[in-house]
């Protein structure tokens, strides 16, 4: 085979491959079973692709056992010659984080997108063979592998760093914050738009296995600080709080936090509001109080960038702020 002509798909589970039982519940096939509609999906789409079975789980069991062998394969096939791109199928539920964490490990870069269905493989409406058909065109297409990790669902191509699952059932689940899609895919054809800006830093050395534990704190009104207390006795290292409006915490877990921070914990302030940038200062003075603003980044993709800035050994708050901002 000529080089960089084939299409590597690695499959994770998700609706794309699901079907219903006779109770009405979804269920994911087995391991060994699990590439076969995908496989017959990349026939249909006419596509040269090699199909292999990472795990067949849905996404909201995804993480870091998972992670671990998806990017070891990932990292070994960017440095093979034999691969145009990676296409990686995956529940819906956490893509955005997959998709984000692939891009911060992910060193060197390759054409790397992921893709889902809403609808399972059984049902006759599923969007898994076009969202499949589309993820290959995206693969293959000479702009991708500078545009870090990309997710195409419903023709649409948005950057890791920006998409969000936005609706819990039906088509056009997937959005991006900012300035929308990088791109659209129709009929095979692939067309960019803006430059999907992949993050800057790179963590090829670091291994999903040995992140470390890092906590999301949910805020909200009338919010209790013994919940903040137990995340945060937890977790020493670091949390995330996905504050209100721009990142807004309540005065009582606003102390619980400065008292963490004094004990050389991090604390990134993000916005439980879908899409919204939390810059440095706004109500919250974050020089006086040690914490890091969030910038651009939704709750779970800051607590991935936090997570992969303390596994390679970053502790100083002024350059982890650095890191958000790039
Ligand atoms: N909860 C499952 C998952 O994320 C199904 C949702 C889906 O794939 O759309 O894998």
């Amino acid at each position: 085979m000529a080089d960089r002509e084939a299409i590597l798909v690695l499959t994770t589970g998700g609706t794309i491959v699901s079907h219903y039982d006779g109770e009405g519940r979804k269920r994911y096939p087995d391991l060994s079973a699990s590439a076969e509609p995908l496989v017959a999906m990349a026939e249909r789409a006419g596509q040269r692709a090699e199909v292999e079975a990472i795990a067949s789980v849905g996404s909201q069991d995804m993480g870091r056992i998972v992670w671990h062998d998806l990017v070891a394969r990932i990292r070994r096939a960017a440095e093979e010659d034999r691969w145009r791109g990676v296409v990686v199928t995956h529940g819906t539920d956490t893509l955005e984080e997959t998709a984000f964490l692939l891009e911060l490990l992910v060193d060197p870069p390759i054409a790397l997108v992921l893709t889902g269905a809403m609808l399972a493989a059984d049902n006759p409406s599923s969007d898994g063979p076009a969202n499949f058909a589309a993820a290959l065109s995206v693969a293959a297409h000479v702009r991708t592998a500078a545009q870090g990790a990309l997710v195409v669902m419903d023709d649409e191509i948005h950057a890791a760093r920006r998409v969000f699952k936005r609706a819990t059932h039906g088509a056009r689940a997937f959005a991006s914050s900012g300035e929308g899609p990088v791109g659209f895919v129709t009929a095979g054809y692939v067309e960019y738009g803006s430059a999907a800006a992949p993050f800057p830093h790179r963590f090829g050395q670091v291994e999903p296995a040995l992140l470390p534990e890092v906590g999301l704190l949910a805020c909200h009104a009338d919010m209790n600080p013994h919940l903040c207390r137990a995340t945060l006795a937890v977790m020493p290292g670091g949390v995330v709080v996905a504050g209100l409006g721009d990142g807004n915490v309540p005065a009582p877990i606003a102390h619980e936090l400065a008292a963490f921070v004094a004990r050389g914990g991090i604390v990134v302030r993000s916005s439980r509001v879908d899409g919204g940038r939390v810059p440095c200062g706004g109500e919250i003075d974050d020089d006086l109080m040690g914490f890091v603003a969030a910038n651009d980044l939704s709750p779970c993709k800051a607590r991935l960038l936090l997570q992969c800035l303390l596994a390679d050994g970053e502790t100083e708050r002024e350059r982890i702020q650095a890191a958000f901002d790039a």
